[in-house]
């Protein structure tokens, strides 16, 4: 066993690889939208909750944090919550008044779990990443988040041209204040990757969930690898007298189409052949295998053949 797997291993990086997801960010990927979306908290009362939108915010590749009258800030809470994204505890800019912290802003968007008696125009959070993202070209777009204990007063809100409204369970509609700072930075980086590739999306969005998709490791097998493998089992579903070719009934049908919905790529044709070969070995027949004969080089590499380690 030891064998297989130090060939496995082997033939895995003698393949070379191929295609790898690309990065949709650049490593540093703090500058989703160029800095100027802004989350701004207000009066926020737990240290650790500034922390941890630090490390929510850095997460999804935004950086610009605002602070109004935080209870306490800096202190080490707040950096220990932020696990490892102190650099935007480093540059968060504090301010005294939600005025300073939105004077400059194009378009400003306040969070709240609460409806209000005159309604503030509301908005869910994919059309709000629309909208921060279609304003932000033209300058700075805040997002506004409220106090632990009672949110945003009405005349906060009323700062605010719109109000953004997470669809939570209504009996229990209030998250935690780094939560809902983490709901509206996905929705923002979600936003971000679709648009990238010339509107074509990120490689990240789009899945990979079988040989041929982009950043599978292995190639999908070729049919005629695909074919001989088929050959390959057939007879030693012979040889071990499960399979009769003068009755066949459905087998060899029920067997392609299980393996045919796997999508098998090139190694793992080569491994199955090599479990055939090592079948044949073990009940004596290897050397009448009808297909066995058109193993490939690389079913040799994989079982560890062509070393001489089986
Ligand atoms: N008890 C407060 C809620 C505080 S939660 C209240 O009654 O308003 C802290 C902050 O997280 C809120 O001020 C708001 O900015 C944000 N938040 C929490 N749940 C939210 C939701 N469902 N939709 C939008 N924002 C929410």
């Amino acid at each position: 066993m030891p064998c297989f797997w130090y060939h496995f291993n082997h033939y895995s990086l003698s393949l070379g690889l191929f295609a790898m997801h690309k990065p949709a960010l650049p490593l540093e990927g703090t500058d989703t939208f160029e800095d100027q979306i802004r989350i701004v908290l207000v009066e926020t009362s737990h240290s650790g909750n500034i922390g941890a939108v630090a490390r929510a915010m850095k997460n999804m590749g935004l950086g610009n944090l605002w602070l109004v009258n935080p209870n306490s800030f800096p202190d080490e809470t707040s950096y220990a919550r932020s696990a490892g994204a102190s650099d935007i505890l480093d540059r968060a800019q504090v301010v005294s008044s939600l005025e300073d912290a939105l004077g400059d802003c194009s378009l400003v968007m306040g969070t709240s779990a609460r409806g209000r008696k005159v309604p503030w125009p509301v908005i869910a959070p994919p059309e709000a990443a629309v909208a921060a993202a279609e304003n932000a070209v033209n300058g700075p777009v805040a997002l506004v988040f409220g106090r632990e204990n009672h949110g945003l007063s009405n005349d906060e809100l009323q700062r605010c041209h719109y109000h953004i409204h997470i669809p939570s369970n209504p009996d229990y509609s209030s998250l935690n204040l780094a939560m809902a700072v983490q709901v509206m930075c996905y929705e923002l980086r979600m936003h971000h990757l679709r648009g990238l590739e010339g509107g074509e999306g990120s490689p990240y969005l789009k899945p990979m969930t079988a040989p041929g998709d982009p950043g599978w490791d292995v190639p999908p097998a070729p049919v005629n690898d695909v074919e001989g493998f088929f050959g390959h089992l057939e007879q030693v579903l012979v040889d071990v007298e499960f399979h009769r070719r003068d009755n066949p009934r459905q087998l060899m049908t029920r067997l392609r189409r299980l393996f045919q919905r796997a999508r098998m790529d090139q190694m793992e044709i080569n491994i199955l052949r090599g479990v055939l070969t090592s079948v044949q070995k073990a009940v004596g027949t290897g050397d009448r295998a009808g297909d066995n004969s058109k193993s490939t080089e690389a079913e040799a590499k994989a079982t560890g053949q062509e070393d001489g380690h089986v």
